[in-house]
């Protein structure tokens, strides 16, 4: 049994995506059309956001939605050590300064941590829903209103089905490995008509036409070329209306996991925080080694889990240990206790649409196999 980490949910033969993108190159009408704008109008009835944008990818939504709320040189932006490299690189694509703010015991940024590192330059909040699992928005809002700062989410691990929080902005990701997938693509989703206006304007080189179709456009300001093709937005649309299924299997493999876990190894690991919250998404499903009662580390935990052919992963290196992200903290140890504790315990495991329980439980059976064998 080979158990990968990812595989995307396009069901047995992917026979949606296939007719949507063969309705697309048959069309004769490539890029960004009416598939992106039929994916933009289900996202937003799907999320409850009123208005949705689609982007090239989440990267592309972070860096458009915090400049068209006019975030750039000067500025700061607080966000998370646990997240992936693009929450950072968007933020230094705008010109502003990257702040990292500490963790909480559930992975998610912490608002007291958020509150001790605000300054006259903050500019924004930039909060990852870490695994899914939703943040703790109100105490940001708070926070944002009482330091006049805007708020901008990272939802590339929830799903619209998730809801829409009640940020400025948020935006998903479509990469092949999120909960709903383009290969590439991403959304920014708001409640606010003007800053949807902005985005999409930005998001097209800042070009203004006449009239949709209409051979005269002007530029009336510098902008990106964040679109998304049609040809990626149809297989959105395939994904979007699977997603019930997904979401359906991704929260039974999460149960799967839990019950068996709870029943035979919560003394050596810890379960994922919140992963029973029906908000939560199950993107990742992160378990804790109780390292005080294993003797082995987390990166030889998964050699051993590779040894029986699941492969494994961590969400994730801590930003500033990243060479390119060094400056960003001269001390993470003591400027982000919690972050750099947790690192070393994170293993994710396999959670995926078409993973089946027999599969899920060989990985539960691995899984508490090695930690069993190296307690202490
Ligand atoms: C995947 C991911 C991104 C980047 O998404 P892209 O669509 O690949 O740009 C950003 N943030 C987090 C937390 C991610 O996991």
């Amino acid at each position: 049994m080979n158990i990968p980490f990812h595989r995307p949910a396009l069901g047995d033969s992917a026979e949606e995506e296939l007719a949507q993108v063969a309705e697309v190159l048959r069309s004769g009408w490539l890029t960004t059309g009416p598939k992106a704008a039929q994916l933009e109008a289900e996202f937003a009835s799907a999320s409850g956001a009123p208005f949705a944008a689609a982007v090239s990818s989440c990267t592309a939504g972070l860096h458009v939605a915090l400049a068209a709320l006019g975030v750039g040189e000067g500025d700061e932006v607080i966000t998370t050590p646990l997240t992936f490299c693009a929450t950072v690189q968007a933020i230094e694509l705008t010109g502003a300064t990257p702040v990292l703010a500490d963790v909480g015991c559930d992975g998610n940024i912490d608002p007291a941590s958020i509150e001790s590192r605000i300054t006259s330059r903050t500019r924004a909040i930039l909060p990852v829903r870490l695994a899914g699992l939703p943040c703790n928005i109100d105490s940001f809002r708070t926070l944002a209103q009482k330091h006049n700062l805007v708020l901008v989410e990272d939802a590339a691990h929830a799903d619209p089905l998730c809801g829409a929080t009640e940020c400025d902005a948020a935006v998903y990701s479509f990469y092949a490995t999120k909960n709903m997938t383009t290969a590439e693509g991403g959304m920014v989703t708001t409640r606010n008509e003007a800053l949807d206006a902005r985005i999409r304007l930005l998001a097209h080189h800042g070009i203004r036409r006449e009239s949709p179709g209409h051979w005269k456009y002007q530029v009336v300001e510098p902008g990106f070329k964040y679109n998304l093709s049609d040809l990626q937005a149809a297989v959105g649309l395939a994904q979007i209306r699977r997603l019930p299924q997904t979401r359906k299997s991704l929260r039974s493999l999460a149960n799967l996991y839990q019950t068996r876990f709870k029943r035979d190894a919560e003394d050596l690991i810890e379960l994922p925080p919140g992963i029973d919250q029906p908000s939560h998404s199950c993107h990742l499903y992160s378990i804790r080694l109780r390292l005080d009662r294993i003797r082995i580390a987390r990166d030889e935990f998964i050699d051993r889990l590779a040894e029986r052919a699941v492969t494994a992963s961590v969400h994730f290196i801590p930003i500033p240990l990243h060479p390119a992200f060094r400056h960003l903290s001269a001390d993470p140890a003591q400027d982000l206790p919690r972050a750099m504790a947790l690192y070393p315990r994170l293993i994710s495991l396999p959670i995926y649409a078409s993973l089946s329980e027999e599969q899920v439980a060989y990985v539960a059976d691995s899984v508490i196999a090695i930690a069993r064998g190296a307690a202490r």
